[in-house]
């Protein structure tokens, strides 16, 4: 006899004020969905999402591979709908979000992806991270352009380089296993794994023993840690009456797909899982495959990880765009930027989205260098915060409008100390 118990809860964080997060929970069926676009096109986007999934549950399939198509298919599903949405409403334009589904038929499981939602699996002490993230970080980690404690503090880090409900196609990620009995399954959003390490998320899974209770310590470790976005938690564990089974794990072992420094992860994940990028799932248990950027050359990847990024730019799809903003300058006068503050080969990844009626010649000497480099915002209304909140150099004390552009009168005391 098999029991699956699975549990779930999404919370708000301590700072936002909306919960754009969503999740599923049903008989055979389970997801997270992380929505973006703010002013509720966020959890329009999320919650559509997740009907396509929902519709499957309690379905019986013939087989593995028309179980993981279904999943597949719903997730493209999923797409089409919100996508219509943002074309339709103008309010949703350029709305979309995450989708990590998840699908329990019999001892089977499968999982479909896109987004930087995760799945891990804990079995016997080891805690893998199932997913790939779809972000800007991880492309520049799996280049060895950054490392995985820079991602981990990246100011673009939430940008996503695919989502659900930007553009007509998506890329789905999939992936089968076979669950074991004590296998933990977690999915969650990035308001978890943002700011909670994967050591501590793995040793409470592990050391508490009720799985609502765990669920609600790892809500409360994100909210301790500041609880900066959306925190949905969603747990699986499969548990077997009849075996006994060893509960006493006490060393963990973590394999995360971010840290591109785990040599043995494609090992790892061979052992546990197939995983598959874009094409139909076979089963490829116990198959000791390696990832496409291990079998093909490291030069190869990154021209294969640039054109991707390339194309999603190129494509059309403003979204990777539309997650991140910066205040900056457009000749003199401050401007807000959507997209992202670096440039990409012959690629420039921002644009002006919004002027204000600040020059730079009005801003303080010691908060134009930071202007000049460009200031790191959340959303809009952040970027329209920073710009409402520039140091400004006192009007009353100029002395004639016409030498205001000679800087290097009476403004010497606001220069920063810090030189
Ligand atoms: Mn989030």
């Amino acid at each position: 006899m098999r029991r699956l118990v699975a549990t779930g809860r999404s919370d708000v964080g301590k700072v936002r004020h909306g919960n754009e997060d969503a999740l599923l929970l049903r008989d055979s069926v389970y997801a997270v969905a992380d929505g973006m676009g703010g002013h509720l096109a966020g959890e329009v986007a999320s919650a559509t999402a997740l009907e396509p999934i929902e519709e499957l549950d309690g379905r019986i399939f013939q087989d593995n591979a028309a179980a993981v198509t279904a999943l597949r298919s719903a997730v493209v599903a999923a797409n089409e709908r919100v996508s219509q949405l943002a074309r339709d409403n103008p309010n949703y334009r350029g709305m979309g979000t995450t989708l990590t589904a998840a699908l329990v038929e019999g001892r089977r499981l499968h999982v479909a992806h896109v987004g930087d939602s995760r799945a891990y699996l804990l079995r016997d002490g080891h805690f893998s991270q199932l997913t790939d993230d779809h972000t800007l970080v991880q492309h520049l980690v799996d280049e060895g352009q950054i490392t995985r404690e820079e991602a981990a503090r990246h100011p673009q880090r939430s940008v996503v380089t695919r989502a659900i409900g930007v553009s007509e196609d998506v890329d789905v990620d999939s992936m089968s296993l076979e669950l074991q009995p004590g296998d933990q399954l977690l999915l969650c959003s990035d308001g978890l794994t943002g700011v909670v390490e994967d050591e501590a998320i793995a040793r409470t899974l592990m050391e508490v023993e009720d799985p609502d209770q765990a669920v609600g310590d790892l809500i409360d470790l994100a909210n301790e840690a500041g609880g900066p976005d959306n925190i949905t938690v969603l747990l699986l564990r499969y548990e077997d009456p009849d075996a006994e089974q060893a509960s006493g794990h006490r060393t963990i072992s973590i394999s995360s797909r971010v840290d591109s420094g785990s040599g043995d992860w494609a090992g790892e994940m061979g052992r546990y899982a197939s995983l598959h990028k874009g094409g139909p799932l076979v089963d490829h248990q116990g198959d000791d495959r390696r990832s496409v950027g291990a079998i093909l050359g490291k030069a190869t990847a990154i021209v294969l990880a640039l054109a991707v990024f390339a194309g999603v730019v190129l494509g059309g799809s403003q979204f990777l765009l539309s997650r991140s903003f910066f205040v900056g300058l457009d000749g003199d006068q401050v401007v807000i930027f959507e997209g992202i503050n670096r440039e990409l080969g012959p690629f420039e990844l921002y644009r002006v989205t919004e002027r204000s009626e600040v020059t730079i010649d009005e801003v303080q000497l010691w908060y134009r260098p930071q202007l000049e480099s460009g200031f790191p915002a959340a959303d809009l209304g952040d970027a329209r915060n920073l710009v409402r909140n520039i140091p400004l150099r006192e009007i009353e004390e100029e002395p004639d409008p016409d030498t205001e552009d000679d800087d290097t009168q009476d403004e010497d005391t606001d220069e920063d100390p810090d030189a």
